[in-house]
């Protein structure tokens, strides 16, 4: 038994290192172009997509991305299973909603979904949430990146983009702008510091690096954060400060420590000075310094340190209906009937008597402390400015040839599917807006572009 157990432990770090070694050789063998039509900033969920759309519609496109593989961060969605897209795709649920509409334009749902069937995945729904039929999101990723290397696309992982910066004297005297240099790192033992020419960039580097810099004044300039590694030389996009939105809420109540770990269908409303702000209703989680769980991510969105979540434990149970059982039976077995045990242990105890308990259960107080575990939330706030960019093309105000899409720019979604079919749908208006424009200015001949052979 020991021998196993030595065994294993040694081969496993052996197994990650050549897996690395395997990955590091597959990306360095990837040859990137010295020029292209569109460079794709990040091979996330939407930069894929908007990779894809503008190989299609003939650019040359290179995609960079700091990962081993193109697509990795869609493996993680929705617990392995990538809940892609929502039957109710309203913009109102998005932070934004008129830029939202503009952007997603009509029907959204039905040109995610014919994209996704046109890649070859199958789908499911769930209570209007959007699945692929295998409930693997490793299908999700497989068939876009499939898709974008069929259509032509170069995919170069291991790449960390550092710079973004116009061409020195490319804008041309017609007011349009020439080509962007992208100056990236090669992540690999022996690999360099590149750059390429680009015609039309495409940032998609989701939120957690949040794409550049943030000077003094909210601007792509030289002197900000050091977190932020990717610097959009001289070029004006103002951004939003990053604030994390989908994780769980912390809270000091004495009786979430003997509700760690359970689970509870319910109503969450989510207060602040004694007003209604927003309710959801759903699984929530109690934990023992917070709520987790969907409800908890969504209210997220909205919730501060002071606020309240009202919680109604027994949705759909009238609270006189609750009263009287306890009047009946006890507060204990009442409540059993109603609850998870734990849970009605901890409500049985707090207050006497069949009104107060019932009250309880219809109306859970959580005071919230701020939210919990920010490291690991499902989405970042912030990010560029949508007055910025252009909703019916996604490119920089004021900055031609430079696109945003996904969560790189300032917009998020509930949990359901928003997030990522707003990652689809922006990477789409990106991809093709980019290639459109590259393409007017190769037909142009404008410096920073190679040409086609
Ligand atoms: C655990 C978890 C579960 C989630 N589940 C769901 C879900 O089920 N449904 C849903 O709708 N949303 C879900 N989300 C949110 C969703 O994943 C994101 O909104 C979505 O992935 C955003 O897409 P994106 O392409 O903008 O960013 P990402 O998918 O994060 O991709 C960004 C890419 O850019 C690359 N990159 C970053 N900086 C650089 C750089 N400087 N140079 C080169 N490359 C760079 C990164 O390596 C990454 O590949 C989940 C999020 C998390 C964390």
């Amino acid at each position: 038994m020991a021998t196993l157990g030595t065994g294993r432990q040694a081969r496993r770090p052996k197994g990650r290192a050549s897996e690395r070694a395997r990955l590091e050789g597959a990306a360095s063998r990837v040859e990137v172009p010295p020029a292209c039509d569109v460079c794709v900033v990040g091979g996330g969920a939407a930069g894929l997509v908007a990779g894809i759309v503008a190989a299609e519609a003939g650019a040359r496109v290179v995609v960079l991305d700091r990962g081993a593989e193109c697509g990795r961060t869609i493996l993680a969605t929705g617990g392995g299973r990538c809940n892609l897209a929502n039957r109710d795709l309203a913009a109102s649920r998005y932070v934004h909603p008129g830029f939202v509409a503009q952007a997603m334009g009509a029907d959204p749902l039905a040109r995610v979904l014919a994209f996704f069937e046109e890649s070859g995945l199958f789908l499911t729904e769930e209570e209007g949430r959007i699945y692929p039929k295998s409930l693997s999101a490793a299908s999700v990723r497989d068939v876009l990146v499939s898709r974008a290397l069929r259509a032509g696309a170069t995919l170069a992982p291991l790449r960390e983009t550092r710079l973004v910066r116009r061409v020195a004297g490319a804008r041309a005297t017609d007011g349009s702008a020439g080509g962007l240099e992208v100056a990236f790192d090669e992540l690999w033992a022996g690999g360099g510091w590149r750059s390429l020419r680009a015609g039309c960039v495409v940032l998609a580097t989701g939120g957690t690096s949040s794409t550049a810099r943030v000077g003094a004044a909210g601007r792509g300039t030289a002197q900000g954060a050091a977190s932020h590694r990717l610097e959009l030389e001289g070029l004006d996009v103002p951004r939003v400060p990053l604030e994390p939105v989908l994780c769980p809420l912390a809270s000091d109540l004495a009786e979430l420590a003997c509700l760690d770990g359970r689970r509870v269908r319910c109503v969450a409303t989510l207060e602040r000075d004694g007003k209604p702000l927003m309710s959801e209703a759903g699984e929530a989680l109690f934990r023992a310094h917070g709520l987790s769980g969907i409800v908890s991510f969504d209210l997220s969105r909205k919730a501060k340190a002071g606020d309240v979540v009202a919680l109604d434990l027994v949705p759909g149970v009238a609270e006189g209906d609750v009263a009287a059982s306890i009047r009946r039976l006890g507060a204990r077995v009442a409540l059993d009937g109603m609850l998870d045990p734990e849970i009605s242990v901890v409500l049985a105890s707090m207050r006497q008597g069949a009104a107060p308990t019932a009250r309880l259960a219809k109306r859970f107080e959580v005071p919230v402390t701020g939210l919990a575990e920010t490291e690991r939330a499902q989405v970042m706030r912030g990010g560029i400015s949508v007055d910025a960019l252009s909703p019916e093309t996604l490119e920089a105000c004021g900055e031609p040839g430079l696109f945003a899409c996904g969560e790189a720019v300032d917009v998020d979604g509930p949990c359901g599917g928003y997030n990522l079919a707003w990652a689809w749908m922006s990477g789409m208006a990106a991809g093709s807006a980019a290639a459109r424009e590259a393409k007017s200015k190769a037909d142009a001949g404008e410096e920073g572009l190679g040409g086609r052979p």
